[in-house]
This record gives structure tokens, C-alpha cells and sequence, in this order.
């Protein structure tokens, strides 16, 4: 069989989106699966709907997610180049082969006079199609006369060249994930192949670029669907064999009805892309998984997920694992519903993978105050990671470990002090906290908390939960004697008569 080659081809046309990211991602894993290789094309001919710095986004979002390219524009390869912009001496020659055949033609008409018909249909409640039923009675070569063709050429005259679609043949298609289906090429229209500046559009300089790179499968999302009739003839007119199809179905909102977009994000509070994107010319901030805190790992393996089922309902998987597991044929038919919750579940279950001293370096890359020794951040790390979605969840749950609190829950203090607990709480810290430059270990300051209760026979809550809010502010966080512990003698003594002088 022929090496397997596959390629992601996305237009610069804006941030990666999920959808686009999950198909990268899908590319990859059945090209790394099969042994075959993954290539990266941007296919950037639509210069009208060019986005600076969106080829640069795309790159470092599939970098970000571990997503590496055996080819593409950065890193060159044996097909190179792999921006369209820059092949059209490649296409020329491919424009020339398929005028020659019966499958394209070249047509004068102006955009105005497209315009014109558009608006004559639509008065009449009628929608227009370049297609075999009207091609006939527009400015193209296969309605005027040779002699009239000749002149406008000699003249200068601006044209494309359309594809003929052929009269009323039943394509019969096929597609891995959704199997065999017909099209009826009356349905289709005459689309530009080429453009009257000389440069190919999309569906041309596609196929002659997947056919010049080798591709042997082409993955891509089920938007392209329509056109795969086109693409069919298009191979044939060129008399190249078709890669593989398959196409991938629509991420869902999370309600489960139509595509996820931006504006679902925006609602929920949940990102659309990858990385924080800055439109250039709004200057508006599209935000990222990325910057929210998200590990790669937890969210390619979420986006993995949207689509496909590994063997045993596996869920959580490295790159490498999903490589070996991936099989086109299970990815499923049926839209995936996004889950904002799963997205943060898969990061809870990545965040308790990691080491605490890979995650004092992830703390240490953001922009957290972070103004304790590394030996204390590593504690407050293991204490407080098993709660956390996001790193900053442990800086931000564990505040107090930071800073003193300066106000007490409201609530928690009407359920943990009362009359009694100052006093309390002054003898605890003098029995237990004297013990001049010594610091006791969480289990010894247990041992001494519960001695304490026990011999003024008092209950814990009425010791434990006063001192929790003397040094959290509130009633949360872990375990009392580890939080003291990390805090030390001295601090613990502070916040105590800190808050004595609150509640007098
Ligand atoms: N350039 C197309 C896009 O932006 C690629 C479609 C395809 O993979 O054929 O999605």
C-alpha cells in the first residue's frame, strides 16, 4: 500500500476553532497511526479574507497541543512550498492541462453583470446558479462563437475559468465515516476554478495540491461535504486517482443543537480556541484554552473525545496512547455536545497527574504573586491540588496561606464564634503554641488540639472550626493542623489575636 499521507490545510482566515482544532488533531492521529505522515498546508489563495497573523496563531496552537507537523510552511519538506500563495508557478501549468479538456471553460463575465442576473432572479422570487442550465446564455466560451472569444482575449479582456459540470450523471461517492451516498450533478453548479487574476481558488489548488503532495487521505469537516462531488469530478477531469474521504460531523452547542461558536463561548464562559487570539483590526481578545488555564494534555485529550470512542471507554489518554488507539472507523456520525464540564473535568484529572514540582513551575510561568519559598509552594501545592480545575485554583483556594485574612465570612463567623471562643482560642494558642522557636509538624499539632479539647472537655467543632476561620477567614481549605503547620507558630499566633480583636 502507499505510505499514508495526510494533511490539516486550514485558511488564514482567523483564530483555529475546536472544530478545526479536533480535525489537526484527527489528521495527526491516523496519519501517525497508520506509520504515515502528517503535513501542515495553508491554504491561503482567498487573499480578500486574509488575517494577519492567523498562519502564525495556527502554528502555535498546534505546537501548543503537541500536534507536530513531519511538513509544513516553518519546517519545509520534500513538496514545499506549503502555503498555496506561493505555488502558483505549480498551478499554472495544471489550468492549461484542464482547459484542454471538457471539463472547464473560461467566462467573461463581470462580477456587475453577475450582480445584475443575481438581481433579475431574485425579483422574480428565483435564485440563480452558474450552472448547465443557464451557462448557455452567459459570456463564456461555450456560448459565443470562437471569433468572439478570440477578440476578448486579444483584447484583454479579465475571465475565470469555471468547471463544466457534467449534465445530469449520478456521482456515486463514498466517505469512511458516513459510507456510500449519490449526488445528482444537476444539482451542483459550474463553480471558478480559477480567478480572473491568474490564481486558482480553493477546490482547484486543493486537488492539485493534494494530488502534488501525495495525500493519501484526505480528514476533514463535514462542511466540505457539498463539494465532494466537485473534488470527485475534478480528480477525474484531471485523470488522477482520489485520495480517501472522510468528514468529520459538527461539534455541538452544549445544548446540543446546532455548531458550537464563539458567541456559545461567550455565554457559557467556556473558550472556542486554543489560544488567546487578538483580532488585528478590532483588537478584540477571543480568549484561549491556553491562557484559561487549560493543559494541553487535558485539552486535546477532551477534544480527542468529541467524536470518538476509543476501545473500553477509555477516557483519559496521552497523545502516544491515542495514536495507537485511533481508528478512523469509530469516529462517530453523529454531532459531538460540547461540555463545558468535561472540558474541566479532563483538567481535574491532568492537574492530579502532575508532580507538585511541575506544578510550581506551571505557577511560576503565570503572572500569580507567588512570595513564599519554593519548599512552602510545593506544600501549599500538595495540600490544595486535589481541589483544583485550574493551576491558579490552588493560588486562589489557598490564598490565605499568602496573606492574612483581613475580613471574616460573615455566615461562618455566626456558626463558629461565640461569647466563649475568645477565650478559647487565647488558652489553645498558649498551651500549644509556646513551645519558644520550636515548630511542630501537622501531626503533632493535631495530637495537641484534640489533647486540648479533650481536657476542657469541649467538642473539636467548638476548637477546630473557630481557629479555621481565624486563619482562612472562612470555613473552607484543608486540614487545620496542615494549615497551620505551613503558616508557623508566629503567624498562627497573629491571626488568632487578629481575630480576638475582631470579634471583642
Ligand atoms: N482550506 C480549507 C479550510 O479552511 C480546507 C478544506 C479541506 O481540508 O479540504 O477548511
Amino acid at each position: 500500500m502507499e505510505k499514508v499521507r495526510v494533511r490539516f490545510a486550514p485558511s488564514p482566515t482567523g483564530p483555529l476553532h475546536l472544530g478545526g482544532v479536533r480535525t489537526a488533531l484527527y489528521d495527526y492521529l491516523f496519519a501517525k497511526s497508520q506509520g504515515g505522515e502528517f503535513v501542515l498546508r495553508i491554504e491561503d489563495t482567498d487573499t480578500a479574507r486574509y488575517v494577519e497573523g492567523a498562519e502564525e496563531y495556527i502554528e502555535e496552537a498546534l505546537e501548543w497541543c503537541g500536534i507536530t507537523a513531519d511538513e509544513s510552511p516553518k519546517k519545509g519538506g520534500k513538496f514545499a512550498p506549503y502555503r498555496q500563495s506561493e505555488r502558483r508557478h505549480i498551478y499554472d501549468g495544471y489550468t492549461e492541462q484542464i482547459l484542454k479538456t471538457d471539463y472547464a471553460y473560461i467566462a467573461f463575465d463581470t462580477s456587475e453583470e453577475l450582480d445584475a442576473i443575481r438581481a433579475e432572479y431574485e425579483a422574480r422570487g428565483d435564485v440563480f446558479s452558474y450552472d448547465n442550465k443557464t451557462r448557455n446564455r452567459l459570456r463564456n466560451s461555450l456560448a459565443l462563437s470562437e471569433e468572439e472569444v478570440e477578440t476578448l482575449l486579444l483584447n484583454k479582456t479579465p475571465y475565470v475559468v469555471r468547471f463544466k459540470m457534467p449534465v445530469d450523471r449520478t456521482l456515486n461517492l463514498e466517505d469512511i465515516i458516513r459510507g456510500k451516498f449519490s449526488v445528482n450533478t444537476n444539482t451542483l453548479d459550474d463553480k471558478v476554478l480559477v480567478k480572473n487574476d491568474g490564481m486558482p481558488t480553493y477546490h482547484f489548488a486543493n486537488i492539485i495540491d493534494d494530488h502534488e503532495m501525495k495525500i493519501s487521505h484526505v480528514i476533514r469537516g463535514e462542511e466540505w461535504l457539498p463539494s465532494l462531488g466537485l473534488h470527485t469530478l475534478l480528480y477525474e477531469a484531471m485523470d488522477w486517482e482520489a485520495p480517501q474521504f472522510a468528514h468529520l460531523s459538527l461539534i455541538l452547542k452544549p445544548e446540543g443543537k446546532g455548531k458550537l461558536s464563539k458567541r456559545d463561548g461567550d455565554k457559557f464562559g467556556f473558550p472556542v480556541f486554543p489560544l488567546n487570539f487578538t483580532d488585528p483590526v478590532t483588537g478584540n481578545v477571543s480568549k484561549g484554552y491556553r491562557e484559561s488555564g487549560y493543559l494541553p494534555e487535558a485539552f486535546i485529550n477532551m477534544v480527542a473525545l468529541l467524536g470518538w470512542s476509543p476501545a473500553d471507554d477509555k477516557e483519559i489518554l496521552s497523545l502516544d496512547e491515542m495514536t495507537k488507539e485511533f481508528d478512523l472507523n469509530k469516529v462517530h456520525k453523529a454531532g459531538a455536545r460540547f461540555s463545558k464540564e468535561k472540558a474541566e473535568w479532563f483538567n481535574h484529572q491532568y492537574i492530579q497527574m502532575k508532580s507538585d514540582e511541575e506544578l510550581l513551575e506551571i505557577l511560576k510561568g503565570s503572572d500569580l504573586n507567588l512570595a513564599l519559598p519554593d519548599e512552602k509552594l510545593l506544600k501549599i501545592i500538595h495540600l490544595m491540588k486535589e481541589r483544583a480545575t485550574f493551576p491558579k485554583d490552588i493560588y486562589e483556594n489557598g490564598k490565605f496561606f499568602f496573606e492574612a485574612p483581613t475580613s471574616y465570612d460573615e455566615k461562618a463567623s455566626k456558626k463558629a464564634w461565640n461569647d466563649e471562643t475568645s477565650d478559647i482560642l487565647k488558652e489553645l494558642a498558649l498551651s500549644i503554641l509556646n513551645i519558644e522557636g520550636k515548630e511542630d509538624n501537622a501531626e503533632t499539632l493535631k495530637q495537641k488540639i484534640h489533647d486540648f479539647a479533650e481536657k476542657k472537655a469541649l467538642g473539636m467543632g467548638k476548637v477546630m472550626m473557630p481557629l479555621r476561620l481565624a486563619l482562612v477567614g472562612e470555613l473552607k481549605g484543608p486540614d487545620v493542623p496542615d494549615i497551620m503547620e505551613l503558616l508557623g507558630n508566629a503567624e498562627v499566633s497573629t491571626r488568632i489575636n487578629n481575630a480576638i480583636n475582631n470579634f471583642k
